[in-house]
C-alpha cells in the first residue's frame, strides 16, 4: 500500500490523518507544532522531523495547511516538498486556498514530474473527525482515480469538478454560501429578538421548513449556548472571502454579498474576535443593536 505523508495537522488535519490511520494506511506526519505531531504519531503514524522527510519517505503527499502562501512555502519553498519528492509522487493539498495559486503550484510540480490535486473539503472539525466530508477535487481524471479510495476515508463524498484550481472554485462557491447563510441567520435571530420574539422558538418554528439548512442546524444550536468555539475561525473566513473577491475579479465576476459580509468579519477581527466560530458574526448584529439570541433559562 502507498506510503502516505500527512503536513498540517491542526483542527482539520488532526482528525484527517487519524482516519487515514484508522484505515490503515501507513503515515508519516509532520507539523510546525511538535504537540500535534506527537498526539498523531501516538495514534500510529510515524513522525517526522521535517517537510523533507516527509517528501522523501511517501507516495502521495497530503497537505492540510492555512492558506495559499504556507502551501507555497511547503511544496515549492527551500528544502519543500518538490525539492525532496521523486517523480510520480502525487501531493493532495487538502487546504483551502487561491485557485489562482493551486494553478500555479500545480504547473511547477508538473515540470518535476509531480502531479497535484487541489481538494478542499466542507465540513468542518464535526464531519473532519466523523471521516464524512465533502470533498472537491480540481485536477486530472487519472490522478483523482488513484486517490480516491483514501479520499474516501476522509470524505463522505469526493467529485471531480475539473482541471487545475477547480477544486479551490468550488471551494470558493461553497464559502460564500455558508457566509450568506450564517448572514441570514444572524440578521433574522437578532430582528426577532429585537421584535420580542425568542430565537429558539423562531429556529424550532423554521427548521422545517424553506430556510431550513445544515448551517441553521449545527450553528443555531451554538449561538444559542453562546459557544462560539472553533469550529471554522472568523479569520479563516475572511481569508476565503477574501479570496473569493480575488477571483471573482480576475474573472470579471460580481460577488456585493462576499463584499459586505467580509467587512462585518474584518470589523469582529479587529475587535479580537477573529478566533471565534464564524457563527460568531452574529455578534456583529448583537452589538450593534443591545441584544442578545442565547437560549432563555
Ligand atoms: P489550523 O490553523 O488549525 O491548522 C493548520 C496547521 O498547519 C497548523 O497546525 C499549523 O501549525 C500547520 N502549518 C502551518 N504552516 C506550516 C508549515 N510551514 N509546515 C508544517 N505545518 C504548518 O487550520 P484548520 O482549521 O485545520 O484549516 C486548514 C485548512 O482547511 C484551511 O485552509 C481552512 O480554510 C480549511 N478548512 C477548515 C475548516 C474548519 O472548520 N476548521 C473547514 C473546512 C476547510
Amino acid at each position: 500500500m502507498d506510503k502516505i505523508g500527512f503536513i498540517g495537522l491542526g483542527i482539520m488535519g488532526k482528525p484527517m490523518s487519524k482516519n487515514l490511520i484508522k484505515a490503515g494506511y501507513d503515515l508519516i506526519v509532520f507539523d510546525l507544532v511538535e504537540d500535534a505531531v506527537k498526539e498523531v504519531a501516538e495514534c500510529g503514524a510515524k513522525a517526522a522531523g521535517s517537510i523533507a522527510e516527509v517528501a522523501q519517505a511517501s507516495d502521495v503527499i497530503v497537505t492540510m495547511l492555512p492558506n495559499s502562501p504556507h502551501v507555497q512555502e511547503v511544496v515549492l519553498g527551500e528544502n519543500g516538498v518538490l525539492q525532496n519528492a521523486k517523480p510520480g509522487t502525487i501531493i493532495v493539498d487538502m487546504s483551502s486556498i487561491s485557485p489562482v495559486v493551486s494553478k500555479e503550484i500545480t504547473a511547477a510540480c508538473a515540470e518535476k514530474g509531480v502531479t497535484m490535486l487541489d481538494a478542499p473539503v466542507s465540513g468542518g472539525e464535526p464531519k473532519a473527525k466523523e471521516g464524512t466530508l465533502a470533498i472537491m477535487v480540481g485536477g486530472d481524471e487519472a490522478t483523482f482515480e488513484k486517490v480516491e479510495k483514501m479520499l474516501l476515508c476522509m470524505g463522505a463524498t469526493a467529485v471531480l469538478v475539473g482541471g487545475p484550481g477547480s477544486g479551490n472554485v468550488t471551494k470558493l462557491a461553497n464559502q460564500i454560501i455558508v457566509a450568506t447563510n450564517i448572514a441570514g441567520m444572524s440578521e433574522a435571530m437578532v430582528l426577532a429578538k429585537k421584535s420580542g420574539v425568542d430565537p429558539e422558538r423562531v429556529f424550532n418554528a423554521i427548521r422545517a421548513g424553506l430556510a431550513g439548512s445544515t448551517v441553521l442546524e449545527m450553528k443555531m444550536p451554538l449561538v444559542l449556548a453562546g459557544n462560539f468555539n472553533p469550529g471554522f475561525r472568523i479569520e479563516l473566513h475572511i481569508k476565503d472571502l477574501q479570496n473569493a473577491l480575488d477571483a471573482s475579479e480576475a474573472v470579471d465576476g460580481e460577488t456585493p454579498l462576499s463584499a459586505v459580509i467580509i467587512k462585518m468579519m474584518q470589523e469582529l477581527n479587529e475587535e479580537g474576535c477573529g478566533k471565534n466560530d464564524h457563527c460568531g458574526l452574529i455578534k456583529y448584529y448583537e452589538e450593534k443593536t443591545g441584544v442578545e439570541c442565547r437560549k432563555s433559562e
